[in-house]
């Protein structure tokens, strides 16, 4: 009957067809089970496999969690006295940086990663991202606790680079520490070539401070390839589902969503998420990034054309659309909404023009700056239609939850407006900036852009790869 049926339906997309477990406390963390009420249900359904391997994950990291006798166990093997301690558990310990957008995407790949490799996420948030997103796994906790041993060193593991060849075989580490610059072979064999992978088995404790989306590079590797296929039919999909499993923004965030929502986005009929990030502000001038934007959303019929002459206007109609700006400065906010305020549009449509913080410059290590660029890099997944600056992960985390392809800025060069303008992206997912080069086998260099079809140079970023 019908009721029963609406009823399984509204349970269906406030489980996101089945991607969350229904069994937490909704009080807790209020955006879990409502971001549905938001968010357009999405077009692409999480295949059976990923959620029967969810629910799986979710079992073992109940077990192999903060202060659990397995996580006991395998903590104290990080005291040289304990080598033999070994409670049956794997971990991956991530360790973040650079902005929010950066660390949304590499959590997700480390999550990924964590799903291949049986091992267990915990992530290391410090202070500058406390209280941002609710806990992702039911009946546990994927914070790394205070007093993890070896959690002081972190800060001097850095500055030390660590290389597979120097690994013993005979006695693997109960520990390795990989800060690995980009670009490095390092980085790729530690994904895609097999003696690394069999000898990382081995090592109870992986910690890996990663800024990067490296999923793509499971879909290179001889040994992940056929499960992260099997897990994932819809490649492009891979941080689009993994994502909305994983980030859900705490209360506090929840809260200032929701209510800048309200106030500017729920009354209008079309939104439009406009993410601006001007990486050099000398190389691209605020007049020619606004030329830019409005050359793209004029030509792309995005928006309509203000009535400079006062010629035959249209009506005004019930029409409106709104156009959601994020951006480190105000000056593209102040010049688009005085432009649609002072004259009419040729179409009629009422445009507004909102933007919900200016920071003027990325606050390193700040909790509260942390949580604005959060709840903005989650209000832009809100849009209908969606423009982001080529190269920002800001604005990948924002498409990806969003399972949008946007309008992607192209970075200026010489300051000059870009011919085209902008370009629509062919693939929702995440690029990773630095494709990976190293050919285990043949043990030489190779394109990974040119392997197979589905792992493509970005559009905004030749240099790196994403999935389509
Ligand atoms: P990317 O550098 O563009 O790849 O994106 P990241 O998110 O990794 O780093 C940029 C950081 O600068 C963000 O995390 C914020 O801290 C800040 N930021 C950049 N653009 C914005 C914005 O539009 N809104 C807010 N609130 N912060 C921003």
């Amino acid at each position: 009957n019908t009721d029963s049926s609406q009823s399984t339906k509204m349970s269906n997309d406030k489980l996101l067809d089945g991607l969350l477990s229904p069994g937490f406390d909704e009080k807790s963390c209020l955006s879990r089970y409502r971001s549905f009420l938001y968010r357009k249900a999405s077009q692409h359904k999480p295949s059976p496999y990923l959620l029967s391997k969810l629910r799986e994950y979710e079992d073992l990291h109940k077990r192999c969690g903060p202060h659990t006798r397995s996580y006991n166990e395998t903590s104290k093997r990080l005291k040289s006295s304990h080598t033999r301690s070994t409670g049956g558990c794997n971990y991956i310990v991530w360790l973040g940086s650079n902005g929010m957008g950066n660390r949304i995407i590499s959590m997700a790949s480390a999550f990924l990663y964590a799903l291949l490799a049986n091992r267990v996420l915990l992530v290391d948030h410090g202070s500058d991202m406390a209280h941002l997103f609710c806990e992702p796994f039911p009946n546990t906790s994927w914070i790394l606790p205070m007093d993890f041993p070896i959690k002081k060193q972190f800060h001097t593991l850095k500055q030390r680079h660590v290389r597979f060849r120097d690994i013993s075989e005979e006695s693997p580490p109960s520990f390795v520490y990989f800060n690995i610059p980009h670009g490095s072979y390092d980085f790729d064999e530690l994904f895609l070539c097999d003696r690394s992978r069999a000898l990382l088995k081995r090592v109870p404790w992986f910690i890996l401070s990663s800024d990067q989306y490296f999923a793509p590079s499971f879909f290179l590797s001889p040994s992940f390839k056929q499960e992260v296929s099997k897990l994932f039919p819809e490649k492009e999909t891979i941080f689009h589902q993994l994502g909305r499993y994983l980030f859900h923004p705490s209360n506090q965030v929840w809260g200032v969503i929701t209510k800048f929502y309200q106030t500017n986005l729920a009354k209008t009929e079309q939104r439009i998420g406009l993410q601006i990030r001007v990486f050099n502000r000398k190389t691209s001038p605020f007049q020619v990034v606004m030329d830019q934007i409005l050359s793209c959303m004029l030509k792309k019929k995005l928006l309509p054309e203000v009535d400079t002459q006062n010629s035959v206007r249209s009506p005004p109609n019930n029409s409106s659309k709104t156009i959601l700006i994020t951006s480190l400065y105000s000056d593209y906010f102040e010049n688009m909404s005085a432009m649609y305020q002072s004259k009419p549009t040729v179409t009629g449509e009422v445009i507004r023009v909102c933007q919900p913080s200016h920071e003027e410059y990325q606050h390193k290590g700040d909790n509260l700056h942390n949580m604005k660029a959060w709840a903005e890099i989650y209000l832009l997944s809100l849009s209908d239609v969606l423009l982001t600056s080529a190269g920002s992960t800001f604005g990948y985390a924002a498409q990806g939850l969003g399972g949008l392809k946007p309008w992607i800025l192209i970075r200026p060069k010489n300051k000059m407006v870009p011919d085209p303008a902008c370009r629509r992206d062919k693939s929702m997912d995440p690029c990773f900036h630095y494709a990976p080069r190293y050919e285990c086998k043949a043990k030489n260099i190779t394109d990974s852009g040119t392997l197979v079809p589905y792992v493509r140079h970005c559009a905004d970023r030749q240099t790196g790869v994403k999935l389509f």
